[in-house]
């Protein structure tokens, strides 16, 4: 499978560049099995990989660009935006991941990233496949209220934003089954009313 989406010459097909972007590239990197999770929302997907591989087009690329002048996190308005000030050091999403961690019961705070989250083998890998696909959303929405931010002076509270979250997870897992969960698994999205 071609990128076609890079040729000016061949017709480009959604479908094609889905396939090439899960299938002829990043066979070796640490983070494909979050990027390309069973539980992950589609629409969230691809924005977990722009962002593996820092191609958000956040103020510090814009700047650079020289498209714009002030380059602060529309978040925060503290500090620069950039792909590691958004989805690790914001206030904002520390705020968004203190939520998360009480709703999932994660003691650790150094377990916020999918990849961090998969190495924790102290719980079945289903659940932690699911805990990843959480991430993944919250990096999607965490983005979607900077852009929200950025274009109508928006952002929503971050408890309303993992509610969010919450509902966009629990459809995609629940539709990933129709009713044969795994106990295991069943059990656990009971306990975070994620079923
Ligand atoms: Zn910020």
């Amino acid at each position: 499978m071609s990128n076609m989406w890079q040729s000016i010459d061949e017709k480009y097909q959604i479908a094609d560049g889905y396939k090439w972007l899960s299938t002829g590239n990043d066979q070796k990197v640490p983070w494909k099995t979050v990027v390309w999770n069973r539980y992950n929302v589609p629409k969230h997907v691809f924005i977990m990989w722009l962002i593996h591989h820092q191609r958000l087009l956040t103020m510090d690329r814009l700047q650079k660009m020289g498209i714009c002048e002030d380059g602060l996190c529309f978040l925060c308005d503290q500090f620069p935006e950039s792909h590691q000030h958004l989805f690790e050091d914001c206030p904002y999403i520390v705020a968004c991941f203190s939520i998360l961690f009480r709703w999932l019961g994660i003691i650790n705070s150094g377990l916020k990233t999918g990849e961090a989250l998969l190495a924790d083998r102290r719980q079945p890998l289903l659940i932690r496949l699911l805990k990843c696909a959480v991430v993944v959303a919250l990096f999607y929405h965490v983005w979607m209220a900077r852009n929200a931010c950025r274009l109508e002076l928006y952002v929503p509270r971050p408890d309303c934003l993992i509610q969010r979250v919450r509902e966009e997870v629990k459809l995609r897992v629940n539709m990933s089954y129709v009713g044969c969960m795994p106990h295991h698994l069943q059990e656990w999205c009971k306990s975070r009313q994620l079923y």
